[in-house]
């Protein structure tokens, strides 16, 4: 493909780095999650105001249309930026494109624009306790009861429940069908007594995602996104933009650490010992290789209209070097690196579930096993 930018996307390019250079993000407090919160929240308001909130988005819907390209610009000038991910992440990634994709124009209207600024954040609810990988063993069933339904299951590992209006919901609507067919996708409103909230603590100290216990929750009928039976599909939009849109913001994350680091080495001297340098030099070609790896997955949109399986590459390989950097950096900089508070202690730790976040690097092995190399099925 060819990687040089028209005058369009320099342009575009030109106009946002203006923009940031006059709405900088500022620095993301670490201590405390409640404040962290808050903060991304006005950072996404300010996107939102600017509209730079969501570039791929249709303009009709409040985006600007932007090609793949533009979007790449857009999480590249970003991470330049030193900008933390918006609020509403998972509204702005993936509810907001599989409602753009699915909605009835009344869908849209009701729910698209909160998403945008903010107002409304959204939440993900298709794992269970026995539904992770396996997402189609979805046992939480919602039951018609006039034009409501009626929910009652468990789901687990909801990242930002507990700061959520809105959940993207899959539930099984028919037990008598095939596993994939019997489920349908819900919008389901948090805000009442049927829905508890458990936060799970995790390694970094954080309760970053939380238990949903659902008691008969009820959901208008007209929150069904896609006709009943549909869910398998809906779910599937929802999957295939996480994978695609997170992409080149986690490499352009990736790259920021590592110039850190490489910083670091060099104040304290480590970077003369030949060991460090080598490694540090194997971070910087895995880094160089994933920001090229994110553009091929450009071009495959671009040729095929969808995200190829060459995409669990890219998060595979993420995953893997992000994990191995943070590891990397306590050696470089020594004990502080372990100390509360110390941005690298944080990370060391959290990057612990990058390798289960959004595809377990097991079942992306799977699918480049048989969908990229054409290995046997096992
Ligand atoms: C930080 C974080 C945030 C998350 N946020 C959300 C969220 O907001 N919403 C949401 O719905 N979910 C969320 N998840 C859940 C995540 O999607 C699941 O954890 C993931 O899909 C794995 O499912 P599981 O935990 O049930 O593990 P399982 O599927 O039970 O897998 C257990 C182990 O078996 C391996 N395994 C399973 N099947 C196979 C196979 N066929 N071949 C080889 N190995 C296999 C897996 O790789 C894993 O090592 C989050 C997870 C994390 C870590």
């Amino acid at each position: 493909m060819d990687l040089t930018f028209s005058e369009e996307e320099i342009e575009f390019r030109d106009e946002l780095r203006d923009w940031l250079g006059s709405n900088p993000p500022g620095e993301e407090p670490r201590s405390d999650q409640d404040a962290a919160f808050a903060f991304r929240k006005e950072w996404q308001n300010s996107l939102f105001e600017g509209g730079w909130a969501a570039v791929h988005w249709p303009r009709e819907y409040g985006g600007r249309d932007a090609s793949l390209m533009q979007s790449a610009i857009f999480f590249e000038e970003m991470g330049r930026a030193n900008a933390p991910l918006p609020a509403n992440g998972l509204g702005l990634i993936l509810a907001g494109p599989t409602i753009i994709a699915w909605g009835s124009d009344q869908q849209k209207d009701r729910f698209l624009l909160p998403i945008l600024s903010a107002e409304e954040i959204w939440c993900q609810g298709f794992s269970e306790p026995e539904a992770g990988s396996d997402l189609a063993a979805v046992k939480t069933k919602a039951v018609q009861d006039g034009d409501e339904w009626v929910v009652t299951g468990q789901k687990v590992w909801t990242s930002v429940a507990q700061y959520s209006k809105w959940c993207m919901l899959v539930a099984r609507t028919d037990p008598e069908a095939a596993k994939h067919k019997g489920l349908s996708y819900f919008l389901m409103d948090m805000e009442q007594e049927a829905v508890q909230i458990r936060p799970l603590v995790q390694i970094t100290g954080e309760a970053e995602f939380n238990e949903l216990f659902l008691e008969e929750a009820r959901i208008p009928a007209d929150n069904m996104l896609g006709g009943e039976g549909d869910g398998w599909n809906v779910a599937l939009t929802t999957l295939m933009n996480e994978r695609s849109g997170l992409g080149f913001f986690l490499q352009t994350q990736l790259r920021r650490a590592l110039d850190r680091l490489v910083e670091d080495a060099k104040e304290n001297g480590q970077i003369d010992d030949p060991v460090v340098a080598q490694a540090l030099g194997e971070m910087h070609v895995r880094t160089e290789t994933l920001r090229l790896l994110a553009y091929r997955g450009l071009s495959i949109i671009e040729q095929h209209g969808q995200p190829g399986p060459e995409g669990s590459l890219t998060k595979w390989l993420w995953s893997e070097t992000n994990q191995m950097l943070s590891q990397l950096a306590v050696g470089i900089r020594g004990a502080k690196s372990l100390t509360e508070g110390d941005p690298w202690a944080y990370d060391l730790l959290r990057s612990r579930g990058n390798s289960i976040e959004g595809g377990t690097t097991e079942i992306l092995k799977n699918i480049v096993a048989e969908r990229v190399l054409g290995l046997p099925r096992k």
